[in-house]
Formats: structure tokens, sequence, C-alpha cells
């Protein structure tokens, strides 16, 4: 598998899946899950809303991922999957693995080739860039899966250095 970085917006990323870094009522929300939903339109709200009458109805729990249509976006699916806030007082790497993990899992269900991550967890969920960008690396390298590319897309200059930094190693 090839892990590529890009310092960029992830709505306009051609590949055949985007992750969102979606919250767990799955109905919508700020930072990445917001552009998302704003650039592929209301199929995608209306996909996520079925997902909820039928299979979620508790919500997406934490490190979980289910796909839907990517509506306008250049992409064929929208993988959304539900980051941990970060918290001090106990250790939630492993969801934030697990939400990698299984976005590639539901990948391969779908067939998808190449994939793009955001920086899972690291907006209002407050995961430190470096330790995020860590367990991002790891896990995918470290995955079983068909993908052929992970992209990771990093929205800022910090976010892209600390994506950098763990590739190099
Ligand atoms: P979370 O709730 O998981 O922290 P956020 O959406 O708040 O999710 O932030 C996750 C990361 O996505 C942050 O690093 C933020 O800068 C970044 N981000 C926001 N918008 C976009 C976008 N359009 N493309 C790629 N990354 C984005």
């Amino acid at each position: 598998m090839n892990i590529t970085l890009v310092r960029g917006d992830i709505t306009e990323q051609r590949v055949d899946a985007i992750v969102n870094a979606a919250n767990s009522s799955l109905l919508g929300g700020g930072g990445v899950d917001g552009a998302i939903h704003r650039k592929g339109g209301p199929d995608i709200l209306a996909d996520c809303r079925a997902l909820r009458a039928s299979r979620y109805g508790r919500g997406l729990p934490t490190g979980r991922a289910v796909a839907t249509t990517a509506g306008r976006l250049d992409a064929r699916w929208v993988i959304h999957t539900v980051g941990p806030v970060h918290s001090t007082a106990e250790d939630r790497s492993e969801l934030l693995a697990s939400c990698h993990r299984e976005s590639l899992r539901v990948a391969d269900e779908l067939d998808a080739r190449t994939v793009a991550f955001p920086a899972i967890s690291t907006g209002v969920y407050r995961w430190p860039l470096a330790d995020a960008a860590r367990i991002a690396v790891e896990t995918v390298r470290t995955a079983r899966t068909q993908v052929e590319e992970v992209r990771f897309v990093l929205f800022d200059d910090r976010a892209y250095e600390a994506f950098a930094e763990q590739l190099t190693y």
C-alpha cells in the first residue's frame, strides 16, 4: 500500500472513498463533516438518516465506520467514522486506531482501492496532532487491506508537518 500526503481539502479529492470525521448522530456537524455535506449535497444526509432509522438508532458508536453514497463529490463513497474525543483521564488511542482500521475494512467491502482520510479527532475533538498522526500512520501501515492508496488530506501546515514527520520513520 502507498501512503501519500496532501495539504488540501478532502472534499476535492478524486478517490474511490473519502473518510468523514463524523459524530455519532450521523446527522452532520462542523469541521470536515460540515464541508462534506455542504459540497456533497443532500443525498449523503438522506443516506445517513436511513442508517439512523435502520441500523444505528442510537447513533454510530465511536471507533466504528459506515458508508454512504458521496452525492456530488468526486468520490464514489463517503465512509463515516466517529473519532474519540481526546481525554487526559483515559487512553482512547485504541478507539482512534479502530476508526482507521474499520474505515479500511468498509473500504474493502466496497472494493475501494483509493481512500482519503482527514486527521480524525484533531479538530473539535482536540486530539494532539503529533499523537493522532502517529496512531493514524501506524494503524494504516499495519492494516491488512486491499486498499492500494491511503491519502491523508491535511487542512493546514501544522497537520501536514505532523503527518510528514511520521512518514519519515
Ligand atoms: P473531529 O471532530 O474528529 O475533531 P473536525 O472536523 O473538527 O473533526 O477536525 C478534524 C480535522 O479535519 C482537523 O484537523 C481539521 O482542521 C480538518 N478539516 C476541516 N475541514 C477539512 C476539509 N475540508 N478537508 C480536510 N480536512 C479538514
